[in-house]
């Protein structure tokens, strides 16, 4: 088992631009505690990412160090997206990588809302 410890946050990552406006997204919601835009390489016919606004690598740190009023205000906007965007009745999934096995590419930690058709596997049965 490897023994890591979490990297450093690295503020130039392409969610911290977008964060900052440096690059621009189709951006569905946004509130104190949340940012919500749509992936640019979509894997479902609805895949939006919600990302705090704080400076969070992962899930791993963001459910250590952020306050709780951050936890509580982000679960509540991935939610308030599902719901905004209709996607309740048809149901949606959602997901989050973490590090390197869990297939992570941004290091800014971020939920996927996969949504509009049958998503399938819960899990691939091999690695992609
Ligand atoms: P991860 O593998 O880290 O969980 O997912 C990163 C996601 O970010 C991928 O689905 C990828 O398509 C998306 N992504 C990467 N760069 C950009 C970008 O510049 N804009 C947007 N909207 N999505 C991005």
């Amino acid at each position: 088992m490897r023994v890591t410890g979490l990297p450093p946050y690295d503020p130039n990552n392409v969610f911290a631009k977008i964060l900052r406006g440096e690059i621009p997204s189709k951006k569905v919601h946004e509130d104190e505690h949340a940012l919500a835009f749509h992936d640019i390489n979509p894997q479902t016919p609805v895949h939006v990412l919600v990302i705090p606004k704080g400076a969070y690598c992962s899930h791993a740190d963001f459910s250590a160090h952020a306050s709780d009023a951050e936890i509580a205000g982000f679960w509540r906007a991935v939610g308030k997206v599902a719901r905004e965007l209709g996607l309740e009745a048809g149901g949606y999934r959602i997901l989050s990588n973490m590090g390197e096995d869990g297939g992570q590419e941004v290091p800014h930690f971020h939920v996927h809302i996969f949504a509009g058709r049958r998503i399938g596997r819960m899990v691939p049965r091999e690695a992609g």
